[in-house]
C-alpha cells in the first residue's frame, strides 16, 4: 500500500463564485474554476480580438491556398442569388438617389 499524498488545503471555499466575463464584462457563475467568460460566443470572440494578425493570415493561406475553389463557389453563390444581388443593387441604389 501506498501512502496517498497530502491534499493541499484550500483556503478558498468552493463556493458559488461569480466572476466578471473578460469580454464583455458580466458577471457570471462559472461552472469550472478557469472559466473565463460567460459564454461560448464572448470566448471565442475575445479570441477573434485576441488572435485576429494570427486569424486573418490563416485566412489568407486559406484563400491563396484554394483560390480556384473559392472563386468556383463565388460564382455559383451569385449565379444562384442572381436576382438578390440584382434587387438589392437595385434599391440600394434608389437609396442613394433618394438622399
Ligand atoms: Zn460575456
Amino acid at each position: 500500500m501506498e501512502d496517498k499524498p497530502e491534499k493541499p488545503e484550500k483556503p478558498e471555499k468552493p463556493e458559488k463564485r461569480t466572476k466578471v466575463c473578460e469580454h464583455c464584462g458580466k458577471v457570471f457563475t462559472p461552472n469550472a474554476n478557469n472559466q473565463k467568460f460567460c459564454k461560448e460566443s464572448c470566448k471565442s470572440a475575445k479570441y477573434r480580438i485576441e488572435n485576429k494578425e494570427k486569424i486573418a493570415k490563416r485566412v489568407k493561406k486559406y484563400r491563396e491556398a484554394n483560390k480556384e475553389k473559392i472563386a468556383a463557389q463565388k460564382k455559383r453563390y451569385y449565379q444562384d442569388n442572381k436576382n438578390k444581388f440584382a434587387e438589392r443593387t437595385k434599391k440600394y441604389r434608389e437609396k442613394k438617389k433618394a438622399k
